[in-house]
């Protein structure tokens, strides 16, 4: 039976040239899209080219789409066995509502969809976090940076944190809090600091999960803008490269071209 593997923002960027390589390694793809009609045609492009895709409506921020999405898999493709979390934002400017919708995209989407398919996941799976070199924690306080980089953080402490961060910034305190203007940047750094927690509570499951983050580069998409140096095929590789791993892969790293971050 071929592996299952689901990604989020699968209708275009990054994500759409996820679902094609994992398509093309005789993987299953379900393409997720907020947008059904983009999702459909989307996929059916993928389908033309003779790969394995099926459109989904996904749109991480609303827990009933998440919820819809587990109920198909177990429905019809019995569990997963891939989950990508790619879908992300970059918003302009920057205040209170910027700074609660990223981080509600970019850290609690991944960390919905992860908690509700994981129940279905089958042994061997591989969730991937698609992160960013602006999740960088030297651009937080030295305190701040000790509390989301500590190798014990629980699931508890790092969502009290995000939920600070967004708090901070509806206060006007954010700065003085040593938290960057960047909502991105915080959304990302939480994303890496989740896939450490993720790992951790994987542990004792025995399944053999993995779950690793990828960063993929500044790549020409909507996002990246067309003056960044990389293609989609380029910025895809390692995401790719993490959701195929072997049993022997790394556990709760987070990877840019195939090797361990820098920051
Ligand atoms: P993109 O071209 O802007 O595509 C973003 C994708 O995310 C779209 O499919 C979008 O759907 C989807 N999305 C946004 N909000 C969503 C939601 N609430 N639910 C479901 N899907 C949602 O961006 P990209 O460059 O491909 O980026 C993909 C990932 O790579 C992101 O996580 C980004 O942060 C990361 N990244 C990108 C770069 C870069 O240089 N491009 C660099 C580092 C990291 P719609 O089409 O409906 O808007």
């Amino acid at each position: 039976m071929k592996r299952v593997a689901v990604v989020s923002g699968g209708n275009r960027g990054i994500g759409l040239e996820i679902c094609r390589q994992l398509a093309r390694r005789a993987v299953h793809v379900v393409l997720g899209s907020r947008d059904e009609g983009r999702g459909r045609a989307a996929a059916a492009a993928l389908a033309e080219q003779g790969l394995s895709v099926e459109p989904r409506r996904l749109d991480v921020s609303d827990e009933a789409s998440v919820a819809d999405l587990a109920r198909a898999l177990a429905a019809e493709h019995g569990g997963v066995d891939i989950v990508v979390n790619n879908a992300g934002i970059a918003m302009k400017g920057f205040d209170a509502e910027v700074a609660r919708a990223t981080i509600d995209v970019n850290f609690f989407g991944p960390l919905r969809v992860t908690d509700a398919l994981l129940p279905l996941m089958r042994p061997e799976g591989r969730v991937v976090m698609v992160t960013s070199g602006l999740g960088d924690r030297r651009s937080v306080s030295a305190s701040l940076g000790a509390q989301l980089g500590k190798d014990d953080l629980r699931r508890d402490e790092l969502v009290g944190l995000m939920r600070r961060f967004v708090d901070d910034v509806r206060a006007g305190r954010h700065t003085a809090e040593g938290w960057p203007s960047s909502a991105y940047a915080v959304s990302k750094i939480g994303l890496n600091a989740l896939t450490g927690v993720l790992a951790r509570e994987l542990a004792g499951d025995g399944r053999g999960i993995l779950c690793n983050a990828a960063c993929p580069g500044w790549v020409r998409t909507d996002m990246g803008g067309a003056n960044a140096p990389r293609s989609v095929e380029e910025g895809a590789e390692t995401p790719v490269w993490l959701a195929l791993l072997p049993s022997d892969g790394p556990q709760g790293g987070v990877f840019r071209d195939r090797a361990p971050a820098s920051w």
